[in-house]
């Protein structure tokens, strides 16, 4: 327990993105005094949720949503308590968006339809944004605009770093945050809900918890560290859906930024001329580079699991496809290098060339030296590609676009790392949204809620994650504000 408090509120939110907003706004409207804690500089915060595609989940019928939560959970099943309080509650985001001041528009929203129409109940899928298009981060201006409206204060620059525990009962009684590199003891005088988002950016935590990955980058944002995780795991909280996460798929990391840009070539709706193929660290192809996988799964023995990403990967190509234009994706709209970031590409690939992102070499023989693969297969796999695609079909993974032999050399190459959206675990909550120890108990004083400990356990619907930012921020704000003050 602090000597002193620096400063203190009825609920202490962890985090400014669509889940913190929720949070906040719902508490605030409640009668609360609420104050946000946020990790990020002013003009960095907002999340994944600035940079997403900025569709969000309102589901059409709560019945039809909660047998989709449950068949996409397949066998990792949730509590049914859960199921039920999501597919109520997701069925009121636009009300309440519309309520607090913002404009719900139904969108097809490109990238995902419904996901996964085969599974049952799926047809409550309805995707919605505050703005008139995908992405630009419009949702997220609106979701911004509805706290700082409000008298909801919000300090930025100062991370929660541990919250602070009553040792006799366990309640939640505050957080140590930090400042300027110097601690700030914040009371909660009702609760503290952490929104601090995934571990995205954690690669202990990725080694540790994602299935495979030696290593991962998010395309999101770079603040998302896995505080929120550690935070509740020293107050004694359970953790749940760990190796769930909305990856992996393949990108450019370079040690400049802390993010993936995503390339063209592999985008399945993008044709780019030229051969163009993905190999691992034997040289060999492993994938049908431009399947449109869900969020990361691929259909396998008819199950879907995560891509297999062998790292290193290299994306090797002609120089027909160095030459028609930017390898990097042009669009803007989503993501934290195009939106926060504004890396401004070259038209021509000369500076990321120039800069190392790019291999170049006269053969292929001489690439595979440049990249540490053996020569030998590199050329062998070309070959056999080339025999394929020559005659339009894909000799090993039944890709059906892109079909292009390469061409003459000189040839290029560009390492992939795997990338990800954003990761699903976290604490383990409750229907109330309250963070549960392992024996199911909750810690008195303590919620969350959004991809920090998603209810996603194994298979994802696009959009979902807002959706469920929105959901379960209300049902932490509804609660922590029920609570009695603890002085
Ligand atoms: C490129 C991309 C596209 C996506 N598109 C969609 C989409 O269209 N629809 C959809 O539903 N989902 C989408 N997702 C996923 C979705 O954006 C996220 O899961 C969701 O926005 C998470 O919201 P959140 O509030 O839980 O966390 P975030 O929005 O990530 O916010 C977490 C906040 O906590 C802050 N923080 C971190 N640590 C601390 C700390 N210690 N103290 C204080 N603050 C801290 C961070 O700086 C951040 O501001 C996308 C993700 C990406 C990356």
């Amino acid at each position: 327990m602090p000597e002193n408090w620096d400063l203190e509120a009825d609920i202490v939110v962890i985090g400014f993105g669509a889940a913190g907003v929720a949070a906040s706004v719902t508490g605030c409207e409640l009668g609360a005094d609420v104050v946000i804690l946020e990790k990020a500089p002013e003009g960095r915060e907002g999340g994944n949720t600035r940079v997403a595609g900025q569709g969000y989940l309102n589901t059409s019928d709560a019945g039809q949503a909660a047998t989709y939560l449950k068949a996409l959970c397949g066998p990792y099943t949730v509590p049914a308590a859960m199921v039920d309080v999501w597919a109520a509650e997701m069925c009121r985001n636009n009300d309440w968006l519309a309520a607090m001041g913002g404009d719900p528009q139904e969108h097809q929203h490109p990238p995902v339809g419904i996901e996964f129409p085969e599974l049952p109940g799926s047809d409550c899928v309805h995707k919605f944004h505050d703005g008139p298009t995908y992405g630009y981060s419009y949702t997220w201006k609106r979701f911004e605009s509805l706290v700082k409206k409000r008298p909801i204060r919000v300090l930025y620059e100062t991370p929660g770093r541990e919250l602070i525990q009553d040792g006799a009962t366990r309640a939640i009684l505050g957080v140590r945050a930090e400042r300027d590199s110097k601690p700030v003891s914040v009371k909660a005088r009702k609760a503290v809900v952490l929104t601090c988002g995934g571990f995205e950016n954690n690669q202990d935590m990725i080694r540790n918890y994602l299935p495979g990955m030696p290593y991962c980058y998010t395309s999101g944002s770079p603040y998302n560290e896995g505080d929120g995780v550690s935070m509740a795991m020293a107050v004694g909280a359970d953790l749940w859906h760990m190796n769930n996460f909305a990856g992996p798929s393949m990108a450019l990391k370079v040690p400049e930024f802390d993010t993936t840009f995503s390339m063209q070539a592999l985008h399945f709706s993008k044709e780019m001329p030229g051969g163009m193929i993905v190999v691992g660290p034997d040289g060999r192809r492993f994938t049908d580079e431009k399947f449109k996988t869900r969020h990361g799964k691929i259909p396998k023995n008819g199950k879907w699991m995560p891509l297999v990403t062998p790292c290193p990967m290299y994306m090797i190509f002609d120089r027909e496809m160095f030459a028609t234009g930017p390898l990097y994706d042009m669009n803007p709209s989503h993501s934290w290098n195009p939106v926060v970031e504004q890396y401004q590409r070259s038209t021509d690939n000369s500076a990321e060339l120039a800069k190392g992102w790019i291999t170049a070499a006269e053969t292929l023989d001489e690439l595979a030296e440049a990249l540490g693969l053996d020569p030998e297969t590199l050329t062998e796999t070309v070959a056999r590609w080339n025999q394929g695609a020559g005659k339009g079909w894909d000799p090993d993974f039944g890709r059906e676009l892109m079909l292009a032999p390469f061409g003459e050399g000189p040839f290029y190459a560009v390492e992939l790392s795997p990338s990800m959206l954003n990761t699903q675990g976290g604490p383990r909550r409750n229907e109330k949204a309250q963070v549960v120890r392992p024996d199911g108990t909750p810690i008195p004083r303590l919620y969350s809620a959004g991809e920090l400990g998603s209810i996603y356990s194994y298979l994802y619907q696009g959009t979902g994650n807002i959706g469920e930012c929105l959901a379960f921020g209300r049902i932490a704000a509804r609660e922590a504000v029920a609570q009695a003050a603890w002085e």
